[in-house]
């Protein structure tokens, strides 16, 4: 992606899939799955560093922390029906 079209979408281009947060922490895709923040949907999001793979309300990403590794909060469901082994909510 190119500087500009972050500049152009300063608001949406950090839950588009293939971005990487400052923390490595990669979006894989958006579940369609309700989130807990208002408005937001769950981003699955896999860790560059240890590949764990979590849940995140998208206004989260930018500033993300693997839940594994980085002392980052617990990582949300991104499934319907399947829990994540570290999930802090249930559906
Ligand atoms: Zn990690």
């Amino acid at each position: 992606m190119s500087a500009r079209a972050i500049r152009r979408n300063p608001a949406g281009y950090s839950t588009r899939p293939g971005y990487v947060n400052p923390r490595g922490q990669v979006v894989i895709r958006n579940t369609g799955l309700r989130g807990t923040d208002r408005g937001q949907t769950v981003y699955q999001l896999g860790c560059s560093v240890c590949g764990h793979v979590y849940g995140s309300n998208g206004s989260d990403i930018f500033e993300r922390r693997c839940p594994m590794h980085d002392h980052g909060r617990p990582g949300m469901p991104y499934e319907e029906g399947i829990l994540a082994a570290d999930a802090e909510y249930v559906r």
